[in-house]
């Protein structure tokens, strides 16, 4: 038996898994696309219903991929999609959703991002953003990369403050958010999704985290996953596209490490002291 995945609740009032699907480099490889296929339906099996996609992911590679995963089964999840900034003009906005659409062999997602900040008015942007949910073709919209002072600008636009979530680097190695984003979304009911929350397999490998992780009968991936579901109000979303690592991912949910144990990691990979510009990749 398994611990259920927890939930995080968006503005809008809709509850998703706090552990969810990424995609990125998916869909670029045509003979890999059989097995990134499985390792979405199980991650769908064990609860992980919501996919984190984007235009940009394999350049549309990644959507046709999930498209293909999701064709008996689009209900069960919760399906994020993000616009390239440069497409991101009024008009561009709804035409790449579109797109994103026909890749994705749906009518709707359920939350579409602004992948960074670009050079068109993000006035424009939310526009768009508010044109597509009346329109029934998007569910809830947000942004990505966005530091604090990006949040003002926008929360101060007619409709700025419906954004629904903020999706930023964050991971037990890159804690800059925690001093200043995390509670200003927090604050504001916005979601943080945790990109590359496994440090793009990097923390797989951190000897301090497998020394900690071998007391658990855990893998260093499951405690760093661990690290962002205690957290409130945060949605992880690892990518693989390996059958026994998507397991591993969502067997993370059951571990309990001590206080003891997140007191010495916090030595290790230190919560931030002043501000830090917000890190990306
Ligand atoms: P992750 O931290 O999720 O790491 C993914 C890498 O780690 C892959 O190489 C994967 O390989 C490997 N991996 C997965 N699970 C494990 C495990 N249990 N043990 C060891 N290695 C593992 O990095 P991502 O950068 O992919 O971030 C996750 C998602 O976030 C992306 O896929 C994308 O959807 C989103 N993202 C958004 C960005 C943005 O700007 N908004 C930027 C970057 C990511 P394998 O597949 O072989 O298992």
């Amino acid at each position: 038996m398994h611990d259920p995945i927890p939930t995080v609740t968006l503005p809008g009032g809709v509850s998703v898994p706090a552990l969810g699907l990424g995609t990125w480099q998916m869909g670029e490889v045509k003979a890999r696309a059989g097995e990134e296929i499985d390792s979405l339906r199980l991650g769908l099996d064990l609860g992980m219903t919501l996919i984190d996609t984007a235009e940009m992911y394999g350049e549309g590679g990644a959507e046709r991929v999930v498209g293909t995963a999701l064709e008996d089964r689009r209900d069960e999840v919760f399906l994020v999609s993000k616009v390239y900034p440069w497409n991101a003009s009024r008009a561009g906005t709804v035409a790449a959703c579109e797109a994103s659409l026909r890749r994705l062999k749906t009518d709707r997602l359920d939350l579409y991002l602004l992948h960074w900040r670009g050079e068109h008015p993000l006035a424009d942007t939310v526009a768009a953003f508010e044109e597509l949910k009346a329109a029934g073709k998007i569910g809830a919209w947000g942004v990505s990369n966005f530091d604090v002072a990006d949040m003002e600008e926008l929360f101060a636009l007619p409709d700025g403050a419906n954004c629904a979530a903020n999706q930023v680097l964050y991971n037990l190695g890159q804690r800059g958010i925690e001093y200043d984003l995390l509670p200003w979304c927090r604050a504001r009911g916005v979601a943080v999704m945790a990109y590359s929350p496994i440090e793009q397999g990097r923390l797989a490998h951190h000897p301090e985290l497998i020394h900690i992780a071998k007391a658990y009968q855990a893998t260093p991936a499951q405690v760093a996953l661990a690290f962002l579901l205690r957290r409130e109000g945060v949605i992880a979303i690892p990518k693989s596209s390996n059958l026994r690592r998507v397991r591993e991912n969502r067997d993370a949910v059951d571990l309990q490490v001590t206080e003891d144990d997140w007191a010495a990691l916090d030595a290790v990979f230190p919560a931030p002291e002043h501000k830090m510009p917000l890190a990306m990749i």
